[in-house]
């Protein structure tokens, strides 16, 4: 990411008063405006990088063409959504906003790497982060077959 190296020329109050000016005159604040907004999303506290590698992959499993539909309820307390599938045994369980059943796999069995059926991130427990499933090669075909299953078309970088 890009941060903007020198500290804006106005401060907010400054920008909002002359946005006010802009507007009384003319009809076009919009470039003041806009720039506000590319100061705002370039702080976003919620940004994380995915990692392009984990040392995690060796339990994925063999067969990850063969997986659950994107709907498939939670293995456990059948919620709908937020669901995530393991990629090392295809259980399908809750995210940690709901009722953790992903979590406690993880914690009863180890298998640390999960794909999300709500928008098909890779997560990977040990790492404790997300993982770029379309720079890690083991987690392209899987990524390739959920998003097939969810949109019902293959993803963009898809080459073959
Ligand atoms: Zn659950
Ligand atoms: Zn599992
Ligand atoms: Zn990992």
């Amino acid at each position: 990411m890009v941060y903007r190296s020198e500290p804006p020329t106005h401060t907010i109050a400054e920008k909002l008063a002359m946005a006010n000016e802009t507007s009384s005159s003319s009809s076009s604040s919009l470039p003041v405006v806009h720039e506000d907004e590319e100061l705002i999303y370039g702080s976003e506290p919620g940004w994380v990088e995915a990692r392009t590698s984990c040392d995690h992959l060796g339990s994925l499993s063999a067969d990850l063409i063969h997986i659950p539909t994107p709907n498939t309820h939670c293995n456990r307390c059948h919620h709908p959504n937020e669901n995530w599938l393991c990629l090392c045994c295809k259980d399908v369980l809750c995210s940690r906003f709901i009722n953790k059943h992903m979590l406690e796999h993880y914690q009863e069995t180890s298998h640390c790497v999960a794909l999300s059926y709500s928008d098909l991130s890779v997560w990977c427990f040990s790492c404790d982060a997300y993982l770029d499933a379309q720079v890690i090669l083991p987690l392209r075909p899987v990524y390739e077959t959920a998003y097939l299953l969810k949109f019902g078309e293959a993803p963009p970088f898809r080459t073959g």
